[in-house]
């Protein structure tokens, strides 16, 4: 396993972190990114330990091109606000397109040179699903017919199935989201792209292990492990 650090838009005041994680034999590629918007801070945390983890050798991959960039939005990780514009509209809308923000046309940038087979964007929200079918806490979405429903069903199945606190399960919703980076990799990039989503009403220790959990699911299922 080879893990390199590189900085993304580098020249630019949007410079943020990102680590290409390769293993010893070809197999899929996966970009995992969080802090698309910057108080989601428990997605973030989840990343950066995937991250520090793989370059400290205590996590490894078998195969295939995992890449991480765990706070997408530098700048408004540092204020903690969600960010302005909301980056997670800025995405390229055509094959050809470009992003309408930089960060989100230097995040793409990477993903056409790399061809993700999995895109999983890193989230957090408002709300408990289970309770409620309008709020999106507690949720992995993905586009209407994506190929990635099957996997999220398990994944869904596997997490609800060690959670006792049923208000807390999980469950799968299907929508596109012009602009954002899940319809945008899914649309322009075929990659089985998902957004997670933990409620942030919840311990933040708790959310940090739901997040680590669930993409430890897609790397399994993904064939990194
Ligand atoms: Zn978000």
């Amino acid at each position: 396993m080879l893990v390199t650090k590189h900085v993304l838009a580098a020249s630019s005041t949007h410079a943020t972190p990102y680590y290409l994680i390769r293993g010893a034999h070809p197999g899929p590629v996966m970009i995992i990114t969080s802090g698309v918007h910057g108080n989601e801070t428990a997605s973030m945390a989840a990343a950066q330990k995937l991250a520090d983890d793989c370059m400290a050798g205590r996590q490894t991959i078998q195969r295939g091109l995992l890449i991480i960039i765990p706070r997408v939005n530098q700048k408004a990780y540092e204020k903690r606000i969600r960010g302005n514009p909301d980056l997670n509209r800025t995405f390229p809308r055509r094959v050809s397109g470009k992003g309408k923000h930089p960060l989100a046309s230097a995040v793409f940038r990477i993903a056409r040179e790399y061809g993700p087979d999995w895109w999983i964007d890193l989230h957090e929200a408002n709300g408990l699903s289970q309770l409620s079918s309008r709020v999106l806490g507690q949720t992995l979405i993905t586009n209407p017919g994506s190929r990635a429903v099957p996997v999220c069903k398990r994944i869904i199945g596997q997490m609800n199935r060690s959670i006792a606190n049923r208000d807390r399960h999980f469950n799968l919703k299907q929508h596109d989201l012009p602009g954002s980076a899940r319809t945008a990799a899914a649309r322009l990039l075929q990659a089985r792209s998902v957004t997670v989503e933990t409620c942030w009403s919840l311990k933040r220790s708790v959310r940090i292990k739901y997040q680590t959990r669930i993409v430890r699911h897609f790397l399994w299922e993904a064939g990194f492990v």
